[in-house]
């Protein structure tokens, strides 16, 4: 039931916010919003390092107040290969170390589902933690921070949980635990790779369990996802397709133009220079240097008779398109999508 539900999401701004505005609307009764004000020291300073100093501060400011864990996932072999998550847990007394817990996910797995797999181990060694403390507050916070905002949003909002085997189960029993223990868990979104202790260290045991699981030192699940079989297929296909791509004999030009495959090309608003657009990238224009070559001029120069009307010649040379290169030019700094008309390149 929503009503029952103790999982809540902050999600800290690269800014200097911390807010969970983004699921208010999902969780109505176990709402918190949490705001880290900005150091003056602040201004000048990247927004990743902002970020990282937040984070750090809220590190800080909550020690030994709640339990804090950091999560975080390694997968070898491909966006679907050998995974593993770790999780770190920071105990609510200073003089007890850090309780560090790995797992191995699958031979065959993605990043997100490592993520999801490593938030719910991190709930799972804070449970367990509270369970075993002696003294502790009626309701007890505990922060999970991850790297991953599809791994919480996909917690948190359910949605695509089907997708994942297995884990709307055992979401399930740990919301009841929490419940029964009193427990709110909080997902905090952090930066990867910043330098925030607790994250880096997770990543590194994540890494070294996945790098157990690839030289097969750890037996774990062969089972693949409908999904993840889906991004393996596209792999392939993208790869086969690149191939094809780099050794085709024609269309050369375009290919200079265009070397990587499955990326879209953006077309201006004018259907008109979108045409023109389209010619150029096929190397297949209206103007003499394409016509002559393909018998339909008697030259390649162009009328102002300075040199072969071709593409660079028309857009960045010939003093006839002074005018309209003016306002190309002044369009593309404005990051105008329209397009400019060329009366050369028109069909
Ligand atoms: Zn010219």
């Amino acid at each position: 039931m929503r009503e029952q539900l103790r999982i809540n999401c902050i999600i800290a701004t690269p800014g200097n916010i911390l807010t969970d505005v983004i699921y208010t609307q999902k969780l109505n009764t176990w709402i918190s919003v949490c705001e880290v004000s900005a150091n003056d020291s602040d201004i000048g300073k990247s927004e990743l390092v902002k970020h990282t100093e937040n984070i750090m501060s809220f590190v800080q400011d909550h020690k030994g107040v709640s339990v804090l864990v950091f999560t975080d996932r390694s997968v070898y072999g491909g966006p679907v290969g050998s995974g593993a998550c770790a999780a770190v847990l920071f105990p609510l007394v200073d003089t007890e170390k850090w309780q560090i817990s790995t797992s191995p996910v699958g031979k065959r797995v993605s990043s997100v589902r490592c993520e999801i797999e490593g938030i719910i181990l991190g709930i799972e060694v804070a449970i367990s933690y509270l369970c075993q403390c002696a003294i502790r507050k009626p309701t007890e916070c505990v922060y999970v921070f991850c790297d991953c905002l599809e791994a919480i949003e996909t917690l948190v909002n359910k949605c695509v949980l089907n997708k994942y085997r297995n884990v709307n189960k055992r979401l399930m029993c740990i919301e009841k635990k929490l419940q029964d223990i009193s427990v709110v868990v909080k997902l905090v979104q952090i930066n990867g790779h910043t330098g925030v202790i607790g994250n880096d260290i997770a990543n590194r045991e994540a890494r070294e369990v996945a790098q157990n699981v690839l030289r097969g030192k750890v037996s774990t699940s062969e089972v693949i996802l409908i999904n993840d079989g889906y991004r393996i297929a596209r792999e392939i296909l993208e790869k086969s397709w690149q191939r094809k791509w780099n050794v085709e004999l024609t269309g050369r030009y375009t290919y200079d133009l265009l070397p990587a495959v499955g990326k879209n090309v953006i077309f201006p608003n004018s259907r008109s220079v979108g045409v023109s657009y389209c010619r150029m990238l096929l190397h297949d224009t209206f103007l003499n240097a394409d016509s002559f070559r393909t018998g339909l001029s008697d030259t390649s120069l162009c009328s102002c008779g300075e040199e072969i009307e071709s593409v660079e010649h028309v857009l960045l040379r010939c003093h006839e398109n002074e005018k309209t290169r003016t306002v190309m030019i002044s369009g593309q700094s404005k990051g105008e999508l329209g397009g400019t008309e060329f009366p050369h390149l028109l069909f």
